[in-house]
């Protein structure tokens, strides 16, 4: 057989080579130069993990492990014992789970100082969250898998709009009306989200109700919109709503219009580059042009 499939899960790509040629050795070094990376910064990362344990510097680090089928799942580890489960692979890299997303949880804030894996997208929904006096600095130990910010990829994300850019108002509106039936309300959305923080949401609340909690056209468009709206200028585009949805909406479209209008109208403004950079939400100045605002 003159060619043979050589098939790398965690790059999702087929690679074809011939197994004796010039081409096979060159790819299979590459591909086995990249793994024998990833394991020493799995390997260092594990290190890390166990340090802050031993030490007490944390009481427990979030991460990613493997579930049954091989894909990336958040990892809760206590014991400085059980640092071998936690995994970092290219899946974990393109993974849209963000672990910044599991410091509201009760469950989890119990268990003492956390630690946790990030990536860009983590740090920015950390920088949100200090700016918005939900978290110290020195609160939480970031593991930071990602050292140098991926603005580019920011920028790429937003050319996901150009589909909504070239519709009529007519047009976005039975895109939305079509996406938006299909929600059932498990919230799976919001409790994902890094962001969605509130004790008490609000289309929990039913004194009064504001938000219709029945899965109708209506009331989904009053929970995605009203969500939305409540990211705007806050979302980091980690992509995990989109990830959690399990009617397959892709919430990105609908937070990327909000995170780019952002952009466009408050000075290149881009939630959570920066922890000393006050939200555009809920900051104003005495001269600001709008006269509601005095
Ligand atoms: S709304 Fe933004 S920050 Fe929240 S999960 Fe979705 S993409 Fe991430
Ligand atoms: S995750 Fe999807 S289906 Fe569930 S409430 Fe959010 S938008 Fe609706």
């Amino acid at each position: 057989m003159p060619f043979e499939v050589y098939t790398f899960r965690s790059s999702g790509k087929r690679l074809f080579a011939g197994k004796n040629t010039p081409h096979f050795h060159a790819v299979y070094g590459i591909i086995a130069h990249k793994q024998t990376i990833m394991q020493d910064i799995q390997t260092e990362m594990r290190n890390r993990a166990k340090e802050l344990l031993e030490s007490k510097q944390a009481g427990l680090v979030v991460g990613f492990t493997l579930d049954e089928y091989g894909k990336p799942t958040p990892a809760f580890i206590t014991d400085p014992d059980d640092v071998g489960r936690l995994v970092w692979n290219d899946d974990c890299v393109r993974s849209r789970h963000n672990l910044v997303g599991c410091l509201k949880r009760d469950e989890v804030r119990k268990l003492g100082k956390p630690a946790v894996v990030v990536n860009a997208a983590g740090k920015r929904a950390f920088n949100v969250l200090i700016a918005e006096s939900q978290r110290e600095p020195g609160d939480v130990v970031l593991i930071d898998m990602e050292p140098e910010p991926r603005d580019a990829r920011f920028d790429e994300r937003y050319a996901k709009l150009a589909m909504l850019d070239t519709m009529s108002r007519e047009e976005r509106f039975a895109f939305w009306k079509k996406e938006f039936t299909r929600c059932f309300k498990c919230y799976a959305c919001r409790q994902v989200c890094p962001l969605c923080y509130c004790t008490q949401c609000i289309v929990d609340k039913n004194r009064p109700q504001r938000i219709d909690t029945s899965a109708t056209l209506k009331g989904n468009f009053a929970w995605n919109i009203t969500r939305a709206f409540h990211l705007a200028g806050r979302c980091v585009g980690c992509g995990a709503c989109s990830a959690a949805c399990p009617a397959g909406i892709d919430l990105d479209l609908l937070n990327l219009s909000l995170a780019r209008a952002g952009e466009t109208h408050f000075d290149g403004y881009r939630a959570g580059e920066n922890p000393d950079t006050l939200p555009i939400i809920g900051t104003f100045s005495v001269e600001d042009k709008e006269t509601f605002i005095r």
